[in-house]
């Protein structure tokens, strides 16, 4: 997972993206970059760390022009260094490009672009389609490229990189600045532009980079299509690759910050619509409770949903140390053990004699939940019931969410039958209950990428293509 901004028409462009950056940290710790573009010159700033530790405000300071981009990276594919941090640079034509995703194909495009005489560098996904951008386009034309060259070379860029993309760019075109957004025909990864000041334009992974600078949401990236912003101009949005739009469903359960607006809809109201409804199917079993505690701060919204709907207090049971990573997304398992261990302390009268639900968005390996079950247990709660405002994750994402392989998926390995009676012996609880597949597309709508959930994967992957970003992920 990984988050990006570019902004174009406004003084000390470096300066803004570093503040928009920051918005966008929690999606992703591991490393950060920022470039500008004077129309001359390019200038390019990465390292390890948050956007605050990578970039330091004197690199910041000596960075001109009014058009830059930045990003910010945890890694999906290729490793936790300062060469797979983004973004990349091509020299011809000059493209300063990041993205977020996870490209199925790398292998084979690695191969075709070697043929081309064109060799990648870096283990980092951004660099190969950034390459094959700047082949497409100097296959048209050396330089002086226009935007009809561009949509031109997007429409064989999508025919060749198969997986998610979304990608911010900043290149000349038409003789001009311009900040370019890109995003995958099925749009899996978010993207989002909006109108800043004087004429000013970002594109952002997510609306909340806007909000840090006060500019005006306008749309999302368009799916299998282009944006082209200039400072001062209106926006050109241009098709390009015409496919079922599927953007990730997940994004609106865990990983979007809970103010974002998402594919037209606040984050935050999504979670809270999933707990209603997650409500209504925890009722259905005939379960009963007495206080609702949210594992924090995804579920909080949905753990306040449910309470409401099942008429019952919503307490704050544990206080987390704001200064530690998110385990998910944290690369080992030591590290992730290590962390959460750090990350959670709990409120013990808040469960303590109680029969509880304890709401979570998801849970993957299940270690996390185990350890936060045995934490609670040790305050003498009556009965512990869990609720999981998302079905069962089932199936690997090969779209650009760090998930293990299907063997170490905790839900994969019960089977169906009995799922819910096994999965609670196996935690120790009184019951679990997840949000069913139904559940999930009556708020979301079934146009949506929900593959870690059913296995049916929006850009089909072949065995060997999943072997290939299994081992990248392992080795990374
Ligand atoms: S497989 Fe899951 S996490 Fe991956 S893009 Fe699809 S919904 Fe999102």
């Amino acid at each position: 997972m990984c988050g990006f901004v570019g902004v174009i028409g406004t003084d000390r462009a470096g300066a803004a993206v570093h503040v928009a950056m920051q918005a966008m940290q929690h999606r992703g710790q591991d490393a950060a970059g920022l470039g500008t573009f004077d129309g001359k010159r390019f200038y390019l700033h990465k390292d390890l760390g948050t956007a605050v530790q990578a970039i330091p405000p004197e690199v910041v300071a000596s960075f001109g022009g009014r058009a830059g981009i930045g990003h910010v990276r945890y890694p999906t594919i290729g490793s936790a260094s300062r060469e797979d941090a983004q973004p990349f640079l091509t020299r011809r034509p000059g493209i300063l490009a990041a993205h977020n995703g996870n490209i199925i194909n790398m292998d084979q495009l690695e191969e075709e672009l070697r043929e081309r005489g064109l060799f990648v560098l870096s283990r980092c996904d951004s660099e190969p389609i950034m390459l094959v951008l700047a082949d497409e386009l100097t296959r048209i034309r050396p330089g002086g490229h226009t935007s009809d060259d561009l949509v031109q070379a997007l429409g064989a860029l999508m025919d060749r990189v198969r997986g998610s993309y979304t990608v911010v760019a900043l290149m000349e075109l038409d003789g001009r600045k311009t900040l370019v957004g890109v995003r995958d025909p099925h749009g899996i990864r978010p993207g989002v532009y909006g109108r800043g000041p004087g004429g000013a334009w970002m594109i952002a992974s997510e609306s909340v980079a806007l909000d840090a600078l006060d500019y005006e949401l306008v749309d999302n990236l368009p799916a299998g299509g282009v944006v082209l912003l200039r400072g001062g101009d209106e926006p050109v949005v241009r098709p390009v690759r015409d496919a079922p739009v599927r953007p990730c469903v997940f994004e609106r359960i865990y990983f979007a910050r809970a103010d974002s607006i998402m594919e037209g809809g606040r984050v935050n109201s999504v979670r809270w619509e999933l707990g209603e409804r997650l409500a209504e199917e925890w009722k259905a079993r005939g379960l009963t409770a007495e206080v609702v505690v949210a594992v924090p701060d995804t579920s909080r919204p949905a753990a306040m949903a449910v309470a409401e709907k099942l008429g019952i207090p919503n307490r704050e049971g544990f206080i987390k140390n704001r200064y530690s990573g998110r385990t998910f997304i944290m690369p080992d398992q030591t590290a992730r053990e290590a962390a959460l261990r750090l990350k959670l302390n709990l409120i013990g009268e808040v469960f303590t004699g109680k029969r509880v639900i304890l709401m979570d968005d998801s849970i993957v390996r299940g270690s996390t939940m185990r350890r936060i079950v045995e934490m609670v247990r040790t305050a003498g709660p009556k009965e512990i019931h869990v609720a999981i405002f998302s079905p069962p994750v089932r199936h690997p994402c090969f779209y650009g969410i760090d998930m293990p392989s299907r063997e170490e998926l905790l839900a994969a390995g019960f089977g169906d039958e009995e799922f819910d009676l096994r999965l609670a012996a196996y935690f120790g609880v009184d019951s679990i209950t997840y949000l069913s597949q139904e559940g999930l597309e009556a708020v979301n709508g079934g146009r949506t990428c929900a593959a870690c959930f059913t296995g049916e994967y929006v850009v089909p992957i072949s065995d060997e293509e999943r072997g290939y970003i299994l081992s990248q992920r392992r080795s990374a």
